[in-house]
């Protein structure tokens, strides 16, 4: 299976924050969003008003969740955070909702997952930032109305494509996170090995922002794996020739691909001529959930031109069949 250290899921939340960023300036990359963000944020406060909900998607590790704590810090409110899976009842969303102050910054991570019943819940609170519950049951049951303090709410999701439309409608400022070019991950990698206490030399920083997947949070991981090799097999100095051991012995390539993404290509490669082949039967054969594969491994491998998506079902592209060192079937017949 593959190595967990290469995935972009989330960390334990404190191995995490040590290297997130701060503020706006000190966030690297997402040149537009940043922009936009900086304007939004100024007037909601000039207005004295809660900054309009705002909605980020894009693949895992990009940045959504720190791009919501940094809007908190810099509208000078409080930071509230939960997820689409753990809201079980309407209830636990009205709790964390009644306990709001006026223009708190309520974040909903993977919330293309929040149950329905509570979907209903949250248009309202949203849109005329009133809740609506039901209390009781039968007969006996009444609607009661609270007003709630005005708030922002920051969705995160990686699918952005399983939201509602209703839902999708109400945030006034959806935002597309993009993967990190090589050059943004080399800055964040080289702030970081500062912030690690760890020496890494210009070319060390490169090679493992080149290796990243074009993601802020496999670079973090990479860095610190590539640390530990440094310190007890080498002198302690990241350098290009010690980060390429480093991610070699860790199964990441020349590309940054790692055993999971390779398994993948092979896949279509070999046992179905390069595609196109649908995605349930991948996911059968590689015993990987078919969204573990569209969220986490088929981004980049399409960002990077290595497979395509198809009507029909994926196929490995020319790069793709390239990078397994293998060359495309000749096409018999149109
Ligand atoms: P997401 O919520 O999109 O999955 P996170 O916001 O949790 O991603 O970010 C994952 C990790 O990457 C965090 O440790 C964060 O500090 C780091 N990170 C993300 N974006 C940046 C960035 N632009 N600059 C520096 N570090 C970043």
């Amino acid at each position: 299976e593959s190595d967990p250290t290469l995935r972009p899921e989330r960390l334990p939340e404190d191995q995490d924050r040590a290297l997130r960023p701060q503020s706006l300036d000190e966030f690297v990359g997402q040149a537009d969003a940043r922009a936009n963000l900086r304007v939004f944020i100024q007037s909601a406060k000039m207005r004295g008003e809660a900054m309009d909900h705002t909605l980020f998607h894009g693949p895992p590790g990009l940045g959504k969740t720190t791009l919501a704590q940094i809007m908190a810090r810099e509208l000078g409110v409080n930071f509230r955070m939960t997820s689409g899976p753990v809201l079980a009842k309407a209830g636990d969303l009205a709790a964390i909702l009644t306990n709001l102050e006026a223009r708190d910054v309520l974040f909903i991570d993977e919330i293309h997952r929040l149950n329905p019943a509570i979907e209903e819940v949250l248009y309202p609170a949203m849109e005329d930032y009133e809740l609506d519950l039901v209390i009781g049951e039968g007969p006996a049951a009444r609607t009661v109305r609270i007003e709630l303090q005005p708030f922002t709410l920051v969705g995160a999701t990686t699918r952005l494509g399983l939201l509602t439309t209703p839902l999708r409608d109400r945030f006034g400022i959806p935002t597309r996170l993009q993967f990190y070019t090589v050059e943004e991950l080399n800055h964040i990698v080289t702030r970081n090995a500062m912030k690690l206490g760890a020496r890494a030399d210009e070319a060390g920083a490169r090679e493992i922002a080149r290796r990243a997947r074009g993601t802020p949070r496999i670079a973090g991981r990479l860095l610190r794996r590539v640390v530990d090799f440094a310190l007890v097999e080498g002198d302690g100095v990241v350098t290009r020739e010690l980060a390429d051991h480093a991610l070699n012995r860790l199964g990441v390539d020349d590309i940054g691909l790692d055993s999971a993404d390779r398994r993948y290509m092979t896949l279509i490669a070999e046992n179905y001529g390069g595609g196109p082949v649908g995605i349930e039967t991948i996911s059968a054969a590689l015993s990987e959930s078919r969204d573990a594969l569209e969220e986490v491994i088929e981004p980049f491998l399409l960002q990077q031109g290595l497979i395509q998506r198809t009507p029909r079902g994926r196929m490995l592209g020319h790069k793709g069949w390239a990078h397994l060192g293998l060359s495309a079937p000749k096409i018999a017949e149109q």
